[in-house]
């Protein structure tokens, strides 16, 4: 098959994922293979105007359905996405990308910054469906509660797999929220991953906030080939 073919695909649920994201399921086209943490271009025609997007596919490739999540904007895509109901079509030409968890990596540190959340999602869910004897830590960030997407699900997978933990922590938290505050930078990845050597890290978010994060990485001595990154261009 044919990687990047297209497909129309049907819509069967549309989740609200906290007050800024929200997620579509469609039917998984007979064939339509993908690794953990690919996306694929998503095409959605509405009165008449065709709005096409990156969107990474939330989804685990062990899954029966294909997920995708898009952070609510306000603009015209992010609209029109939110729109979808059950039945309707959508075109995806993919899978595409290189950000996928690969076997023999060894141990990972994820590092996702708001909706950068969405291929790592789909790592963390591959790795506890196929028992994969990896150890990974998850540093998650986003600005306030709102932004948090996928949390419930992450704790999910956490009590399933021993072999993987959360951190999370925001930048701009409103009241009552009572974990941890503030950027993921040097000082926070030292304190969450003590034993950083040999990790492998997946990094996606914004351009920004991977440009620190990466310079982070290398101030630190982690050698670049073992940073992946997924820059999440429109943020
Ligand atoms: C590999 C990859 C995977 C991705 N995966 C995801 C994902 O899983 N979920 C997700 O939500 N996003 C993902 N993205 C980002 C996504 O493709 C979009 O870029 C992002 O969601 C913004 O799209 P939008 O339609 O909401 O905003 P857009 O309308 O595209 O706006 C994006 C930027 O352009 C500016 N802009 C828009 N219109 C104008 C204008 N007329 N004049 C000047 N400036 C303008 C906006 O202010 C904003 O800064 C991914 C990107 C990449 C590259």
């Amino acid at each position: 098959m044919d990687a990047a073919q297209e497909h129309r695909v049907r819509v069967l649920e549309v989740i609200p994922r906290g007050a800024r994201a929200v997620s579509a399921r469609f039917e998984r086209p007979e064939g339509f293979s993908y690794l953990a943490g690919q996306w694929a271009f998503a095409t959605i025609e509405r009165n008449g105007e065709v709005l096409t997007r990156h969107l990474t596919l939330s989804s685990s490739p062990t899954e029966p359905f294909l997920e995708m999540t898009k952070g609510m904007t306000g603009h015209p895509f992010a609209e029109a996405f939110r729109a979808l109901a059950p039945g309707d079509e959508l075109r995806l030409r993919g899978p595409l990308g290189r950000f996928t968890l690969r076997d023999g990596d060894g141990d990972a540190v994820f590092v996702s910054g708001g909706i950068g959340i969405t291929p790592l999602r789909s790592m963390a869910r591959f790795a506890a469906d196929t028992r994969l004897p990896t150890r990974i830590t998850l540093l998650y960030s986003a600005r306030t509660q709102d932004d948090l997407v996928f949390l419930g699900e992450l704790e999910a997978i956490r009590r399933e797999n021993p072999q993987f933990a959360v951190c999370v922590t925001l930048t701009r938290p409103g009241p009552g929220w009572e974990g941890r505050t503030g950027r993921i930078d040097r000082a926070f990845i030292e304190r969450k991953v003590p034993d950083i050597r040999g990790r492998s890290f997946y990094a996606s978010g914004p351009p920004a906030m991977i440009d620190a994060i990466c310079a982070a990485l290398a101030e630190m001595g982690v050698p670049g080939e073992q940073v992946r990154r997924e820059v999440f261009t429109g943020y």
